[in-house]
């Protein structure tokens, strides 16, 4: 065994817990754990798997959702042991180890009176895990993807090299780490630009007809910048669905509503006052609702894709069309969102053609009277085609069983160069394995 400044794990509970995920629906046991002691742990583990031709597998949270962090009789490197915070006050810079999770970096920060710009909805989320798929969110319009927000990164690409990169080093290697699904290298460390907190946020929950109407304010309101987050959702209704944008303004109160939310044509609005951080972590309550009905635990066949605007109505309609309760589970959210493709600055992740696209996901429970798993799954790949033959991406977060050629065309024009960052940063192919692209 190589000389390590961490633990290397075999006993049964570390092996179960890495052949598992948030996903619950793919089973793959590695040979052993690694709980790294320092980022040199991950470079020397790297090391001796290519050696012994072993493949390895970065774990965060574990949240995927079909086993794009396991990795059968190689090594998990459980990067929840890299976890340090530092603020950088002065610099407005945040340095986190990739294993930390969104939660404690908000935290460190809002002591300083300072905040990521950028956030996923849940906060529970490793920094290396949303690194490496894209992080989207309702500060999209405002401050782009969370990868997009990144000033450099420590990695350890697949030949065991620590090293850093950004924008002016290696721009080649940083390119294809954010967004890179673990392909070229794994994330140890990572710079994050800050912001200053809001003290307070004025919440608004508007409520729409149609899909079209709901797209049209969105389309409106990202455009114009009027709020500082910005997302919707479609919910089932005895009588139908009901569409909700939700936008949040900082430090607003009251006295702004008139100016922010009466010419926006809603059937309903209401507006709450909430504080930065339970605004950030509001999914918290409705996770231990979840959690309580046994919901959580259940296999959870996710959808997520990214739809150009000229499509999304077609293809949100024909969807819900006749969609089934039994097809989407009972804890189920479908999210519908505008995203700016201005302001996602990175290659990765892939987004449609045009500069206004629509986040649409399909986030699906297997619950006990829902239709199985492998069902949802199978409804997953038919909605991928429809989202391709619709000019649109998915966003790969999700459960859709994908060829190699499917990968290929994903990626689209940046194919070439991430497959060459691949070729030339992990040539033997040892590196994350779950995600079934090379
Ligand atoms: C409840 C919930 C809410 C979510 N909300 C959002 C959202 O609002 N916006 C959004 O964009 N996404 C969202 N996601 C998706 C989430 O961002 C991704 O699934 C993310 O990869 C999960 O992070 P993790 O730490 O659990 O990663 P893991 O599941 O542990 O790993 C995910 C993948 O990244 C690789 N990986 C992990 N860490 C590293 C690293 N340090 N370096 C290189 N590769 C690494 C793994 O090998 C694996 O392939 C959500 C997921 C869940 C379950």
């Amino acid at each position: 065994m190589p000389d390590l400044d961490g633990e290397l794990r075999f006993d049964a509970a570390s092996l179960a817990t890495a052949a598992s995920d948030f996903g619950g629906l793919i089973r793959q046991e590695p040979a052993a754990v690694l709980r790294p002691g320092s980022p040199e742990d991950v470079a020397t583990m790297v090391r001796y798997c290519r050696e012994r031709g072993l493949q390895v597998a970065a774990r965060g949270q574990g949240h995927s959702t079909y086993g794009q962090a396991q990795v059968p009789s190689g090594v998990v490197i459980d990067l929840g042991a890299l976890d340090s915070v530092e603020v950088r006050e002065d610099a407005a810079v945040a340095v986190v180890q990739a294993g930390a999770r969104w939660s404690a970096l908000v935290r460190a920060c809002l002591g300083k009176g300072l905040t990521p710009p950028a956030f996923t909805d849940y906060l529970e989320l490793s920094v290396g895990g949303t690194l490496s798929a894209g992080g989207l969110g309702g500060q999209i319009g405002r401050h782009g993807t969370q990868v997009a927000n990144v000033l450099e990164l420590q990695v350890v690409t697949g030949e065991g090299e620590l090293t850093t990169c950004s924008p002016t080093a290696r721009p080649d290697l940083f390119r294809a780490a954010l967004g890179g699904l673990g392909q070229c290298a794994i994330i140890t460390r990572a710079a994050l630009r800050l912001v200053p907190a809001p003290r307070s946020v004025r919440f608004y929950t508007l409520m729409y007809p149609s899909v079209a109407a709901l797209t049209a304010q969105q389309e409106r309101l990202i455009r114009e910048a009027r709020f500082d987050y910005l997302i919707g959702q479609v919910l089932r209704t005895p009588d139908g669905w009901a569409y909700m944008l939700e936008a949040a303004a900082y430090d607003a109160t009251a006295a702004d509503d008139t100016r922010l939310t009466d010419d926006l044509g809603a059937l309903s609005a209401e507006a709450q006052d909430i504080g930065y951080f339970d605004f950030l972590n509001r999914l918290a309550p409705l996770v231990k609702e979840f959690e309580a009905m046994g919901e959580w635990q259940r296999p959870h066949p996710w959808y997520d894709s990214l739809l150009p605007a000229s499509s999304v109505h077609q293809v949100v309609t024909r969807t819900l069309d006749g969609l089934e309760a039994e097809a989407l589970g009972r804890s189920a959210v479908i999210l519908l969102y505008p995203v700016l493709t201005a302001k996602c600055t990175t290659p990765l992740p892939v987004m449609p053609d045009g500069e206004l696209v629509y986040l649409f996901s399909l986030l699906k429970t297997a619950s006990e009277d829902a239709h199985p798993a492998e069902e949802m799954v199978a409804a997953n790949r038919r909605q991928y085609d429809v989202t391709v033959e619709a000019g649109g991406r998915w966003y790969p977060i999700g459960s859709v069983p994908l060829t190699r050629d499917d990968w290929a065309r994903h990626f689209g024009p940046f194919w070439d160069e991430f497959a060459a960052a691949r070729r030339r940063y992990d040539p033997d192919g040892v590196l994350t394995p779950g995600q079934r692209i090379f």
